[in-house]
């Protein structure tokens, strides 16, 4: 078995209670087979309550958000009582996994750690350095290598030919991405296909600049809403005459360009990990390019717009991101809306 992660998934842990954004709060929470029946025969109180909070429907299982939209297992520490109560394995997957994401194929396993976790952001964003991605070998449930994904590639030959296409093309997209030794806008260049972000952060053509905004903000208008604050952003992008927009655009990318070009390549690094197997599930590869580049604009935008009102430091792209990854990578029509030709 085959494991590739990036480097933070070894040193993330939840900051539980003194999350700010708290996973458990504001999303339903499915609880797969397993777990809802070993829940059901939870006994005493605490199985009274777990119960209490249960939902069977046709469809799915969940447990039914409070009024304010916490997780009814939350406690007002911000602490999870089935974990108190039942220990962490007593979690059900998507509340045990969260941030952590699985792409599972045959002798094979890419392990994610999703930005809509503000943890997550904080660990991905604060180092200025780039950070690596890590592919570790086991046999017989032993590890017997771990290195960096581009210093082992002959460990893959085990794998389907497809895959191992797919696995080398996306590892040397991100060896090429984080080559630092070049500029950015050469490295974006022969990337060749992320040309929207490239051409507004780099040519500033101004008829190109309006004509990406309004296709972005077209998608965006179809998306179901995910992140309530969403909405707003959206809301000020299109309240900005087109002049308005192109000067804000000018502005910001000359105030933040060597810091935003740090937070863009890590960005497009993460995308392109995340979503290039996609291709192993039925989806054109033009297709995603589509959305990391799509992806890349919006972050942006959101950024522009958030520095309008505000400000723009580590926290405030920590937050951005966040904001991205809960409205956009939560909701698969959401991902396909941005991956649409
Ligand atoms: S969002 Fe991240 S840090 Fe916050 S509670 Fe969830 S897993 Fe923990």
């Amino acid at each position: 078995m085959i494991k590739d992660y990036p480097s933070y998934f070894e040193i993330f842990k939840c900051v539980g209670g003194s999350c700010k954004d708290s996973c458990c709060i504001g999303w339903e929470l499915d609880i797969d087979d397993e777990t809802f029946y070993k829940y059901r025969v939870v006994e005493g109180e605490f199985g009274k309550r777990l119960n209490e909070h249960m939902v069977d429907e046709k469809d799915a299982k969940y447990f039914r958000l409070r009024e304010n939209k916490r997780c009814p297992m939350l406690n007002d520490d911000n602490l999870c009582d089935i974990i108190l109560n039942l220990g962490e394995d007593a979690l059900c997957t998507v509340c045990g996994e969260y941030p952590r994401y699985f792409v599972d194929l045959e002798g094979y396993t890419q392990i994610d750690l999703s930005l809509s976790c503000l943890e997550v952001g904080r660990l991905f964003f604060s180092s200025a350095n780039t950070f690596s991605f890590k592919r570790k070998i086991e046999k017989e449930n032993k590890t017997i290598f771990i290195a960096d994904i581009n210093q082992k590639e002959d460990g893959l030959s085990t794998l389907d030919p497809f895959l191992q296409e797919v696995i080398k093309k996306r590892d040397s997209e991100i060896a090429l991405l984080q080559n630092r030794r070049k500029p950015f806008y050469l490295r974006l260049e022969e990337l060749g296909y992320l040309n929207r972000f490239r051409s507004i952060f780099f040519d500033l053509n101004k008829n190109t600049v309006l004509e990406i905004k309004h296709e972005i903000i077209s998608l965006c208008d179809e998306m179901e809403i995910l992140e309530k604050r969403f909405p707003n952003y959206l809301m000020e992008l299109r309240l900005l005459s087109d002049d308005e927009f192109f000067d804000l655009t000018s502005d910001f990318i000359a105030e933040h360009n060597a810091m935003c070009a740090g937070y863009f390549e890590k960005l497009a690094t993460y995308l392109i990990f995340r979503y290039s197997l996609d291709v192993c599930f039925q989806c054109k590869r033009e297709n995603i390019e589509s959305f990391i580049d799509r992806s890349l604009c919006l972050i942006l935008f959101l950024s522009m717009i958030h520095w309008k009102s505000n400000s723009f430091f580590i926290e405030d792209i920590i937050d951005i991101a966040h904001l991205y990854s809960k409205q956009v990578e939560h909701d698969e029509t959401n991902v396909d809306i941005l991956k649409r030709l």
